[in-house]
């Protein structure tokens, strides 16, 4: 017998609301075309959640972050059946040199290499993995990203000559389900979906068009750790748990997701702390040795005081996004 759902809805929001706290995070380096995390805090009796849609999604798109954040606060999470997670270092489109430095002084078994930057040759990408290559000796494993960057032939070509390297899987060659699906049939490298995966109905799309191998799920834009659970669970496919730049409290939401799901069998997108100038806990979700503790993140008030921006914004968006709660599959 499962458990009944855990109620979210727009009640609940409601009741949350005079919780809210705003932050805007500077980033160090631009990401996702951002250089400011902006988002809201909520606290609940379970704790606290993160709601940080960004800018361009509306109010429907916003409701799943909502959902998440309301989960976090009211409810907490399933229980974890592992206490740490393995988590991977992330390589930026950067030189040779400063790739290897990167993952040398990470610690991770696992990297995760962005390929296909506008602007670079093909010749970067393989420098850059093989320096990621040689920085993790032969057992590490290999992941690139190319964020849909290549056209299918590209694709081919670059991933037929990284291959040489060793990969684990490429990270969304491709930008079209229909492209994933084509490529699929002319590599032998596994592919992963990223950006094809924004909605709780993704992933089952995915796997009907024969696009990916793995998917990559997110606990924030998959409206809560229960939802992606049983998205994971519908879709059948193995499952890597990413972050989508969020604060620790953020973070700790995809920790419970890759904490409870049965199978973890790839390294975590969640060591994305390096990402922000800072944080809202004075215990960040922060990776030592490849690994993330299984936990909650408790939000420190002067932390927090460092980034606190006016939450009228905020509130309004949450009160729009809450307007399409409970979410409907
Ligand atoms: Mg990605």
């Amino acid at each position: 017998m499962t458990a009944p759902a855990a109620r979210i809805d727009a009640g609940l929001a409601a009741e949350l609301l005079p919780t809210l706290r705003a932050f805007a995070i500077p980033m160090p380096t631009r990401f996702r075309g951002i250089t400011l995390r902006e988002g809201a805090l909520l606290r609940g009796p379970a704790g606290w959640g993160e709601f940080s849609p960004f800018a361009e999604y509306g109010p429907r798109e916003a409701a799943r972050w909502l959902s998440c954040a309301l989960e976090a606060a009211a409810h907490g999470w399933p229980a974890p059946v592992r206490d740490s997670v393995p988590v991977n270092v992330t390589v930026p489109a950067v030189g040779a040199e400063h790739a290897y430095k990167i993952v040398a002084e990470s610690g991770c078994r696992t990297a995760k290499v962005k390929v296909a930057e506008p602007g670079q040759a093909a010749a970067d990408d393989i420098d850059r993995v093989a320096a990621v290559r040689d920085a993790l000796g032969p057992d590490g494993k290999i992941r690139v990203d190319a964020n849909g960057g290549w056209p299918v032939e590209q694709a081919e070509r670059q991933l037929k000559a990284l291959s040489a390297v060793g990969l684990e899987y490429a990270e969304q060659p491709c930008a079209t389900l229909a492209e994933m699906a084509r490529l699929r049939r002319r590599v032998d490298v596994p592919l992963a979906a990223d950006e094809s995966i924004r909605r709780a109905e993704d992933p089952l799309k995915v796997r009907a068009a024969g696009a990916a191998d793995i998917v990559v799920l997110k606990a924030q834009p998959l409206g809560g750790v229960r939802s992606a659970l049983e998205i994971a669970g519908q879709c059948g496919l193995p499952v890597v748990v990413s972050s989508a730049v969020d604060t620790s409290v953020g973070l700790a939401a995809g920790v419970a997701l890759a904490a409870a799901l049965p199978e973890l069998p790839y390294a975590c997108g969640l060591a994305t702390m390096s990402l922000l100038s800072g944080d809202v806990t004075t215990d960040p979700l922060a990776q030592a040795h490849g690994q993330l503790p299984v936990r909650p993140a408790v939000v420190d008030e002067e932390a927090l005081a460092k980034y606190e921006v006016d939450p009228a914004g905020w509130r309004d968006r949450l009160l729009a996004a809450a307007q399409f709660l409970p979410l409907r599959s």
